[in-house]
């Protein structure tokens, strides 16, 4: 079988400076990228906009579907202007308040609400965790702390008061702007950051909603109050992200691998897409081979069975941003083919999802076992069934053919599905199972007498609902 079969699990690159041309662009998908993540945490809107065309352009020139993400950069609190960088040692004594700029020695956080969030003892974290304060007291609207962590204090730097944020909005107005964006740009999914309860993915939604589109959200899984909610988050999420690097400043780093097993199982349970982030590959931002402490990383995530693995530094800015991806892939393959790449998918109904496409699915990933299919091939309009079954993790590869394209670029993090666009949405007769085998046989790479597991729906092959289920010998 054509080798681009090979790897099932789904990978998000992060855009950059290091890979934000055409033929960089080209290069990653050449390597095994299926997402392109934009941070809007980074760069004008302008920027975006044209890595967005930008990749589609190319994408559509190579004749595969990946698909877009505007990562919205959520409710991340920010140290102000400062005059100038500071130094601070542990003992030292702060002030912070709620402002744009420093005025005297107080420190400047963009945050209204710093003061009622934190009391005395609590944590105030700065720079992805470098530096660390402890409250002392708190005045009015000054915050009192002292250093216990030290290091040079700049302008712009992330904060985060781990736990209770409760006067943040889930959704700022710059991610509104953002999410008016993706509309406007097409993106195929808006990653929401800093989620904490189910009602911020359903203010996100209605954002998406009242700009009169339905873009699928991932929710970023990085706050102490996501773990907690994980449930009622999921169920409202179309996919989730276990976005390592904030939650193990938030939690902390000793608490993130049990929190990417939990997220990952509940999310594998409610049949949700889940991705793995952060530092996957770090040290080939600057090395052109991981540690094997990161290869390990990457191949237990998939072990864990997440659906995707995600680059960020590593293919943003890294030196070795191609490399990057390639290992990633490799990793994934040879973990994939590993005896110890296996999962109890015997999952109970789920009483949200149609009765019929579950009986379907369930139903061929257990004809596995009695034929020796090369390939699933997946007949689907909006593909709901092929991504239900991406989340049994079969041992054949799912071909899905869609006559939509926006299908097909949605497939982009479901784990093992390989998405065509056919407009073949007609009875099922002999002169389409003769196209059919042909189709298997020149683009799939099947041979004469393979079998194959047809699901589609009947009478007509793609508009209806998924009801059929086809035990198929090409040429026969
Ligand atoms: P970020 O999200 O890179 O947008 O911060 C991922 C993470 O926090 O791990
Ligand atoms: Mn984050």
């Amino acid at each position: 079988m054509n080798t681009i079969f090979s790897k099932r699990t789904k990978i998000v690159v992060t855009l950059g400076p290091a890979t934000e041309t055409p033929e960089a662009v080209k290069e990653l998908i050449l390597a095994g990228a299926n997402v392109f993540r934009l941070n809007t945490s980074h760069g004008t809107m302008d920027y975006h906009r044209e890595k967005i065309r930008m990749i589609k352009e190319v994408s559509a020139k190579m004749g595969v579907y990946v698909a877009t993400l505007v990562d919205l950069q959520g409710p991340k609190i920010r140290i102000g202007n400062l005059k100038e960088e500071i130094e601070i040692k542990n003992g030292d004594k702060l002030v912070f308040e709620h402002a744009a700029e420093q005025k005297g020695e107080i420190i400047p956080v963009d945050y209204k609400g710093l003061a009622d969030d934190v009391s005395k003892g609590s944590r105030i974290l700065i720079d992805d965790g470098k530096l660390e304060v402890l409250v002392d007291e708190v005045e009015e609207n000054r915050v009192y702390a002292t250093v216990t962590n030290g290091g040079i204090l700049k302008s712009r730097k992330g904060l985060n008061i781990p736990g209770s944020t409760a006067s943040l909005d889930a959704v700022t107005p710059k991610d509104v702007d953002f999410i008016k964006f993706a509309v406007e740009e097409k993106a195929d999914l808006i990653a929401l950051s800093f989620v904490r309860k189910n009602e911020d993915v359903l203010l996100c939604k209605k954002y998406i909603n009242d700009f009169d589109a339905s873009i699928p959200v991932v929710s970023k899984l990085e706050k102490p109050d996501a773990i907690e909610n994980l449930v009622e988050i999921i169920s409202v999420s179309d996919a989730v992200m276990v976005a390592r690097g904030d939650l193990g400043i938030e939690l902390s780093p000793v608490d993130v691998p049990i929190c990417q097993k939990l997220i990952i199982d509940e999310a594998n349970k409610q049949r949700k897409p889940v991705i793995v982030a952060t530092q996957m590959l770090e040290s080939m931002i600057n090395e052109p081979i991981p540690t094997r402490a990161e290869s390990s990383d990457v191949a237990n995530a998939i072990l864990d069975g997440t659906d995707a693995v995600m680059l960020s530094g590593e293919t943003s800015v890294g030196k070795f941003a191609i490399d990057a991806v390639k290992m990633m892939s490799k990793i994934a393959i040879s973990t994939e083919n590993s005896a110890f790449y296996k999962f109890d998918t015997d999952y109970e109904l789920n009483d949200d999802i149609a009765l019929t496409r579950q009986a379907v699915v369930f139903g061929v990933d257990k004809m596995l076992k009695y034929v020796n299919a090369k390939a699933i091939l997946s007949f689907s309009h909006f593909g709901y069934s092929t991504r239900l079954m991406s989340k049994l993790k079969p041992s054949a590869p799912v071909i899905m053919v869609s006559d939509m394209e926006e299908t097909c670029r949605k497939m982009a993090l479901a784990w093992g599905v390989y998405p065509f666009c056919k407009k073949w949405d007609a009875i099922v007769d002999q002169d389409l199972l003769l196209k059919i085998d042909e189709f298997l046989i020149n683009e799939v790479g099947l041979k004469q007498n393979d079998y194959v597991i047809i699901t589609g729906s009947a009478p007509r092959l793609i508009s209806g609902r998924t009801n059929f289920v086809r035990v198929h010998k090409i040429g026969t």
